[in-house]
């Protein structure tokens, strides 16, 4: 196959017009981040700074982890810190002392602001500073905002990494960032590969410890492999790093592309290219092909909540025969994005923002075989009768590159076979 050629549609979707709303929306906190991080950097401590209600959140949504020191934790701010701000902060240096004391392990801690407004008035990048005079070098005070005000949930994780990216240091040799944080089957499985082409200067971001955290100058290029890192990547770009832009790596053809994109950046001979990645293609094809007649033909509907939506949508549309209907994000940006929407055939509705209860109408009224929304919307839909599917597990499962592709696929399926079963 000739890679590049696939990628040459008539119509793609990246100049129709996008639907603009701004209503009620629905979406979800941007501290759930801390429950990918946290597994992800590992000397790294989350200290949410918050209600009880964000300690809530964090409880339930990393499960319950009373065999193992977890690390994060919420300082809870009552109301009556109010009245003190500078006790709070004395408050707040005592629990990150003892916290340190009792775990020696800890290099990297990130003080985690909210949306409570007692919380949104302690300022957390001074204290931060103070922490860091105080405890460097061996441990980083970092801080950014983690709240649920007018963010979505993947904004967490943007705002973490694009609070490290000052502290990263110079090198003027020509290197390569993976960025985003991706399980470590499937960074390993993407290095692996990297390496087989022979690019051999390549370091993750974030890194699983601070010590092997990427070096950043004007010869270094870096990738991302998730669409939700905006900040992180004009962070990046500031720092004089250049960006590879590229669909994102979901399924066979995303992940090729995006791969391609890194070869040629790196002058890896189409043989070479080929010869690495005919293998693990195949396979990915291989796996796609076995559920695609599940899902070809059947229509989609894309609430807007995790950011991935466009580059979902393409993955749907091309590599299992879908139809989108609507495709709905909470922001789009287009340095971000462009060469999904390029790939994206014309046909569903482009919408930014939200009004819930106008998009919950037009969902309804097209009666999509699948909808794509968050976990409040969810209950609802099914209660009028629709197949939906929570897109924050798309976040929490290994679902970018090639061996991934066919479980991928598998996760837009389940659904739909839990109510063929249940019509039975
Ligand atoms: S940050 Fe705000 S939205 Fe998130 S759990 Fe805390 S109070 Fe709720």
């Amino acid at each position: 196959m000739n890679i590049s050629s696939s990628l040459k549609i008539k119509q793609g979707c990246s100049n129709v017009p996008i639907l603009k709303e701004k209503g009620q929306n629905e979406v979800f906190c941007g501290l759930t981040g801390i429950i990918w991080l946290h597994r992800k950097i590992q000397d790294a401590f989350f200290l949410v700074v918050g209600s009880r209600t964000c300690a809530h959140l964090l409880q339930s949504a990393a499960g319950v982890m009373i065999f193992a020191e977890p690390r994060f934790g919420t300082a809870i701010l009552e109301e009556k810190d109010l009245a003190g701000m500078a006790d709070a902060q004395d408050e707040l240096d005592l629990q990150v002392e003892k916290l340190l004391e009792r775990r020696p392990e800890i290099k990297q801690l990130f003080l985690v602001g909210s949306c409570p407004s007692e919380v949104i008035k302690l300022d957390l990048s001074k204290a931060a500073e103070r922490l860091t005079l105080k405890y460097a070098p061996n441990v980083r005070v970092l801080s950014y905002s983690g709240s649920g005000i007018e963010t979505t949930f993947t904004q967490g994780e943007d705002a973490c990494l694009a609070s490290i990216v000052p502290t990263l240091e110079n090198t003027p040799s020509e290197e390569l960032i993976l960025v985003g944080a991706l399980p470590d089957i499937v960074e390993d499985q993407f290095l692996s590969i990297l390496k087989n082409f022979g690019i051999t200067n390549v370091s993750s971001f974030p890194s699983r410890t601070k010590n092997n955290a990427p070096k950043v100058g004007k010869n270094v290029k870096f990738i991302l492999s998730q669409p939700f890192l905006g900040d992180t990547c004009e962070a990046l770009e500031k720092r004089g790093a250049h960006h590879i832009k590229a669909p994102f790596p979901f399924g066979e053809e995303g992940t090729t592309m995006w791969l391609q994109a890194i070869a040629q950046e790196f002058n890896v001979s189409q043989d070479k290219f080929e010869e690495v990645t005919n293998g693990p293609r195949n396979r990915a094809l291989k796996a796609l092909e076995k559920i695609k007649n599940k899902l070809s033909g059947k229509s989609v509907f894309f609430f807007p909540d995790s950011q991935l939506e466009i580059p979902l949508a393409r993955f749907l549309v091309r590599e299992c025969g879908m139809e989108a209907l609507e495709v709905s994000s909470p922001y789009i940006n287009k340095k971000i994005v462009l060469s999904d929407m390029e790939m994206l055939p014309q046909g569903p509705v482009i919408s930014e923002g939200q009004d819930v209860d106008l998009q919950i109408e037009r969902c309804k009224s097209q009666k999509p075989d699948l909808t794509i929304c968050g976990m409040g919307l969810a209950n609802p839909l099914e209660a009028e009768g629709l197949a939906t599917k929570w897109s924050i597990e798309l976040v929490f499962s290994p679902v970018h590159g090639y061996e991934q592709a066919g479980d991928l696929a598998s996760l837009f399926y389940r659904p739909l076979k839990r109510r063929e079963v249940l019509q039975i």
